[in-house]
């Protein structure tokens, strides 16, 4: 088993053109990185989350383009051209910068942070697995900016998500090297944590921390 695509067609919610674009159905992963990277079997299929109009660079999840979803959050064709001339775009790798761009467009349609992060932390996975440090620390970044506000504001209904996104903030500072901040924050995720079945989360909360006091590196 691999990882499956469709082909499928959208229309543009920025510019109104149709276009058809691969999108992906079904992945294969062993394993994950501690910030819940999969370890994809085959090629990376991150990019193929997203559907980008090949007009105006328009980019989001396929449920963006929904009649509901563009008629209740706008944008226009000068707001993608000012986010892609952006002097953080200009760094950003192309196995990246759709997720990038999403993000943006998340953050100027005001939508719940929470889902702005996850779009920068799937940024840096990209990063990531093309062994850009430097992009995918920028991106580390912004994903840690958007889940704080996330959980500054309450956006985030499942007390177990908020658990797993307070790890997660504990896991990208261990990550960017900031020990103080990790430390604080896996003991944040250790006293939120109720449910007996995110015992696996308390685990790993564990292990990481420990990673954060005593691996020199
Ligand atoms: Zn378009």
């Amino acid at each position: 088993m691999t990882t499956n695509y469709k082909i499928e067609s959208f229309i543009c919610p920025c510019c109104g053109k149709e276009f058809e674009t691969r999108i992906v159905t079904m992945i294969t992963h062993e394993g994950q990185d501690s910030d819940f990277l999969p370890h994809f079997v085959g090629g990376n299929p991150l990019p193929f989350y997203l559907a980008k109009c090949s007009n105006c660079n328009y980019v989001g999840y396929p449920e963006d383009y929904s009649l509901e979803n563009s008629q209740k959050y706008t944008i226009s064709p000068s707001q993608i051209k000012k986010i892609l001339s952006l002097p953080l775009a200009k760094k950003i790798p192309p196995e990246a910068i759709d997720f990038f761009v999403a993000a943006k467009i998340y953050e100027e349609q005001k939508k719940n942070p929470y889902f702005t992060g996850n779009l920068y932390l799937r940024g840096a996975w990209c990063c990531r697995l093309i062994e850009n440090r430097k992009a995918e620390i920028e991106l580390q970044q912004l994903a840690i900016r958007f889940f704080k506000v996330a959980l500054e504001k309450s956006t985030i209904s499942n007390p177990d998500t908020v658990s797993v996104v307070t790890y997660l903030i504990g896991e990208l500072y261990r990550r960017l090297e900031d020990r103080k901040a990790a430390r604080e924050w896996f003991e944040t995720t250790v006293e939120s944590i109720i449910d007996p079945e995110q015992q696996w989360l308390l685990e790993l909360t564990q292990k990481q921390a420990e990673l954060n006091e005593y691996l020199i590196n």
